[in-house]
């Protein structure tokens, strides 16, 4: 009789059914000899499905011992923007993106396919259901069934609308919205491993915030169930190749097998994401603490799926399941990023990073804290300086990573520049190797042009790609090419009597190496000597952008002078060939979706019509006031590039120093 029941369970698939008809599948997928569920078992098997069902629900409302780490049911707040997202909701205007503001109305019958935009990611994340956990919040705060029965129907019309069929485990990596059409096309934006996993995750947040509403019925509880083991099959059956979606994939089955161990498969499921987070951790960070996408914005999120998973085993009494070199992993991690922070906790917005806003990191290194409470370091930052300990050291390498930090100080007033030249990093990293952002007195004078916008179609995909470009990033190009190798080589990093120098080096173009070596002289000024040598003929071009506001060129003398309001300036010289030609660029940056900004750019072209190499001196002067900074000169000592070293000689108002280096 069971069998029966359940094959016609199977046959007749719930979506064909009204959502509040009972699922009796939810059964077969739970361990009834779980402690606890004694009563549910006795039921199922009287074939008192309907008791079932509320012996069921009634062990969940009084279900101890399981802890969801990531909401504090007795100091739950909402903020005013979940507010409204939680409202909007409820006429079906559902916040999806911060590129696309307002958000865009779904339709009474929610089209879930609705997509106003051909930005792949206005279509993938609109299945992230953000708004659900604002929902709930706003229930738990005001027991105000109104949100609980509009998720209860939205959570069910979602499950009606959009089937789970198997189609070819790729198409859920295809970046290109014109090449799948079909069925396919949906289930590729509904029930992309990322997307099903961060349902994972959301749900245990709404499953407990709504658990104790009215619209909770047994009924819809057997439906819940259901979908959520087929989220986490599904998810563990298409785990992403590699990179964040893997780990974030990990993170929530992992989640997913600790918080509801009742299912017969939760333990394969913790297994799994503990497995996958052991291996990937060693795989994607590297022996300095930094993250293969050499993107800032993911480092951040892969300490907190790598924090969030140790969180949620730890408190459930699975902590001994990681290793202790996944813990040291994490705090290396943390340590990292103390290092390429500006003082007010920005940082750069290399590749696919947007800018967070001033200080709102600070909250990340309370949480780091937490994990890590013996770390004066972390302490420091923690505390905005208040307690703890700064770094031993204030220029800093991550060798591996490629990410060279000089640094005169912690302080608002401080000059710090941030330098990136690594190896090729994954799908997120730009081909932008030598490029550098700095910090003067409080403001950002070289904001990384950022990323802008993901893929999409073909309009979408051109606005991503001018951001990418090596052009529009502060480094060196033939004939305004994007790079075709960036796999820098670090040559020297080292403390000179007069200066703190960096030799990198990368092979950028097939018969053209890019050989920049960065001075940072007395602690306040920069000169970055870049070498272009090989075979190659072409337009070898020297890049700056800077940040936006009044410039004066002047082209003669291939000089650069901001006038920015404030007392944050720059005076950038350049010397170069008799033939260099100094010119005005496009410009722009972009630290948020969607969002840009014009700026100034100029660039520095040289002819190259033989094999000898093409070098160039730039000296970048930050000051507070560009027009009483001193004259900028300077000159090769070295007669011409030399493989072995290089010697300069710089001048401030005639006043001359040496700089240069030896290579062993
Ligand atoms: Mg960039």
């Amino acid at each position: 009789m069971k069998h029966l029941i359940l094959i016609l369970a199977c046959i007749f698939s719930f979506h064909t059914l009204q959502a509040q008809l009972l699922n009796k599948e939810a059964f077969s997928l739970l361990n009834l000899d779980y402690p606890g569920l004694e009563k549910v078992k006795e039921a199922y098997f009287d074939d008192k499905f309907d008791v079932a069902a509320q012996e069921l629900l009634n062990y969940y409302r009084q279900r101890t011992g399981i802890v969801n780490p990531f909401l504090d049911l007795n100091h739950i707040t909402i903020s005013e923007t979940e507010q409204k997202w939680a409202d909007d909701a409820l006429e079906h205007t559902f916040f999806v993106h911060n590129g696309y503001q307002p958000s865009y109305n779904y339709g009474k019958d929610i089209n879930w396919q609705y997509w106003p935009v051909k930005d792949n990611e206005l279509r993938w994340q609109l299945h992230r259901h953000k708004w659900f956990t604002p929902m709930g919040k706003a229930y738990w705060l005001t027991k105000d069934e109104k949100y609980a029965k509009e998720w209860v129907y939205q959570f069910t019309d979602w499950i009606k609308k959009n089937p789970l069929q198997q189609i070819d485990p790729v198409l859920y990596e295809v970046y290109d919205v014109d090449g799948v059409t079909g069925m396919a096309e949906n289930v590729r934006f509904a029930w992309r491993p990322l997307e099903a996993s961060e349902r994972l995750r959301g749900q245990i947040n709404q499953f407990t915030l709504f658990l104790n509403a009215k619209a909770f019925t047994p009924a819809f509880l057997t439906d819940f169930l259901v979908n959520y083991f087929k989220h986490a099959r599904h998810t563990m059956d298409n785990y992403s190749q590699q990179g964040n979606h893997l780990l974030f994939e990990a993170e929530y089955v992992l989640c997913a097998g600790i918080f509801f161990p009742e299912f017969i498969e939760a333990p394969n499921w913790r297994k799994s994401g503990i497995d996958i987070l052991n291996r990937e951790i060693k795989k994607q960070v590297y022996e300095d603490g930094g993250q293969y996408e050499l993107d800032l914005g993911y480092h951040l999120g892969c300490i907190d799926t790598f924090s969030a998973a140790l969180k949620m085993a730890q408190e459930n009494g699975y902590g001994n399941e990681f290793p202790s070199s996944y813990i040291e992993t994490i705090e290396k991690m943390m340590l990292f990023s103390m290092h390429v922070y500006f003082p007010d906790y920005t940082y750069p917005c290399f590749s696919d990073a947007r800018r967070p806003a001033p200080f709102s990191q600070v909250r990340n290194f309370q949480h780091w804290l937490k994990l890590f409470p013996d770390n004066e370091q972390l302490r420091y930052f923690a505390t905005q300086g208040k307690e703890g300990k700064l770094p031993d050291e204030l220029c800093h390498a991550a060798p591996v990573t490629g990410f060279f930090t000089f640094r005169n100080g912690w302080g608002q007033d401080a000059t710090v520049m941030i330098l990136k030249a690594g190896p090729k990093g994954e799908w997120h990293c730009q081909p932008d190797n030598g490029t550098f952002e700095l910090w003067f007195n409080g403001k950002n004078l070289f904001p990384d042009s950022g990323s802008y916008i993901y893929g999409g179609n073909e309009e979408v995909w051109k606005k991503r790609n001018w951001f990418r470009q090596t052009r529009v990033h502060n480094t060196l190009t033939l004939d305004n090419k994007n790079l075709e190798t960036t796999q820098s080589v670090t040559k020297l990093w080292k403390e000179l009597p007069n200066a703190h120098v960096l030799v990198t080096e990368n092979p950028s173009y097939k018969g053209l190496t890019h050989r920049r070596s960065v001075f940072f002289v007395d602690n306040s000024y920069f000169v970055v000597v870049d070498e272009a040598f090989g075979a190659a003929t072409g337009t070898v071009t020297l890049h700056y952008q800077l940040c936006d506001g009044k410039v004066d060129i002047d082209k003669q003398k291939s000089l650069l002078r901001t006038r920015y309001t404030g007392n944050s300036n720059v005076v950038l010289r350049c010397f170069g060939p008799k033939d260099m030609r100094m010119e005005e660029e496009e410009g722009w940056y972009s630290i948020a979706y969607q969002q840009r900004t014009q700026r100034p750019a100029v660039a520095f072209n040289v002819e190259k019509s033989t094999s000898e190499p093409v070098r160039y001196i730039t000296i970048i002067y930050p000051t507070k006031n560009a027009k009483k900074a001193p004259r900028l000169e300077a000159r090769f000592l070295t007669p011409q590039f030399d493989e072995k070293g290089l010697e300069i000689e710089v001048a401030l108002n005639g006043k001359k120093e040496k700089l240069g280096y030896e290579l062993e």
